[in-house]
């Protein structure tokens, strides 16, 4: 028996409800392939949490967490607490504090899903997008003089080392060497944006020389939503900062049809922490409560955090069922459909336990 502690942190809004859906589906398999077992141990942080306790996790949270073997995370936001207390207090504490310096957003369009473009089906849009997860716009550097004063000033500075550019560039080549195509994008704003960005450049250039059999280009991001709008085929594999692939795969996951069903893996590619693991999109207060969300996108981060732990068969088997499950028509109204969250799952379990899957 090959046994995996894995922390669940649901947080807020439709979190939990995509969460107790993934942990069903984490059971079925368990029960489908009789010889691994997860130890999930629920955590209840978030903004309920920190209405109570004025933080959004314990001051040793990050211990608490250290012995898992991954994190599957819901998501954070509330109505009546601010976004920067609920990102700040939870979830980039422990992007950064575990130094999950890689974050993976695999995109494609599942069977069954009408994507928003025309012409384009499934097979046509295949990517996987690599958002340097540790630095960048979102390091939390620059601050604020005068306050409210007519002469306020306010700076958001992006950090670029080369030690994080360099890192989050060969996992990006890496990834791209293991696809089918062997092809990556490299996405910066080097017109405009002449220090960092520039230093990107540069790094690609001589990372791109260990990876002789990678074919690769660079996009201005601008340019790269054009691209990916209008030419979704041209891309494979895709590297960009913290900022620049917050979007763009926000982009993504609705070019493919619906946040619901995009996923992501927050992953310290030295395996030196937990990674985590989690759905793209928020906390969708306006759909919370009603039993509808789509669980799709967090049954997918959890065939990636399968494959992290070492369990390709048990991903690829879910993965299979989640594509049965749309394929058949059984989805959650954002995708066009009219399955409850309950009957999205339980359709995931069955095709799990059915033989030819
Ligand atoms: P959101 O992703 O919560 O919702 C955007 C839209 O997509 C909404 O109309 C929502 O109903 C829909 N949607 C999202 N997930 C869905 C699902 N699984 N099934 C069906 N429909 C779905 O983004 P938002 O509305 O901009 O933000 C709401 C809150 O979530 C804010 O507080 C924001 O800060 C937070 N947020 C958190 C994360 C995260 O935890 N990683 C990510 C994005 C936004
Ligand atoms: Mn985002």
């Amino acid at each position: 028996m090959r046994e995996y502690a894995i922390a669940t942190i649901p947080a807020d809004g439709i979190g939990p409800e995509v969460i107790a859906a993934g942990t069903t589906v984490l059971a079925s398999l368990e029960k489908r392939l009789g010889d691994i077992k997860f130890n999930v141990e629920n955590f209840d942080w978030g903004s309920d949490y920190y209405k109570k306790n004025g933080v959004m996790m314990p001051t040793d949270g990050l211990q608490q967490l250290k012995k898992f073997d991954a994190i599957y995370f819901g998501a954070v936001g509330a109505p009546d607490v601010p976004d920067h207390i609920t990102l700040w207090g939870l979830r980039l504490p422990i992007c950064q504090g575990f130094d999950q310096y890689a974050n993976v957003r695999p995109t494609k369009i599942l069977p069954g899903i009408t994507p928003p473009l025309r012409n384009c089906g499934p097979g046509d849009l295949d990517w996987v997008i690599v958002r340097e997860n540790s630095e960048g716009e979102y390091s939390g550097h620059g601050g604020r003089a005068h306050k409210g004063l007519p002469e306020e000033v306010g700076t958001e500075v992006s950090i670029f080392t080369r030690v994080g550019v360099t890192r989050i560039m060969r996992y990006a080549f890496k990834l791209a060497q293991s696809r089918p195509r062997k092809f990556l994008t490299v996405v910066t704003k080097s017109n405009a944006q002449r220090h960092g960005m520039v230093m990107w450049d540069e790094i690609a250039a001589e990372v791109a020389a260990e990876f002789p059999d990678v074919t690769w280009d660079k996009m201005l991001v601008d340019a790269m939503t054009v691209r990916m709008t209008l030419n979704p085929k041209s891309l494979d594999t895709i590297v960009a900062t913290n900022l620049h692939a917050d979007i763009l795969s926000d982009l993504a996951g609705a070019l493919a049809g619906s946040l619901g069903v995009a996923p992501t893996a927050n992953i310290d590619p030295e395996r030196r922490f937990p990674s985590m693991f989690e759905p793209i999109h928020g906390s969708a207060f306006d759909i919370t409560g009603k039993g509808i969300a789509n669980p799709v996108a967090t049954f997918w981060t959890a065939a990636q955090m399968l494959d992290h732990l070492g369990e390709p068969e048990a991903s690829a088997r879910l993965m299979r069922a989640v594509e049965r499950v749309t394929g058949a028509g059984i989805l959650t109204p954002d995708v066009g459909g009219t399955a409850t969250t309950q009957e999205v799952t339980d359709a995931v379990v069955d095709a799990i336990h059915s033989s030819n899957v």
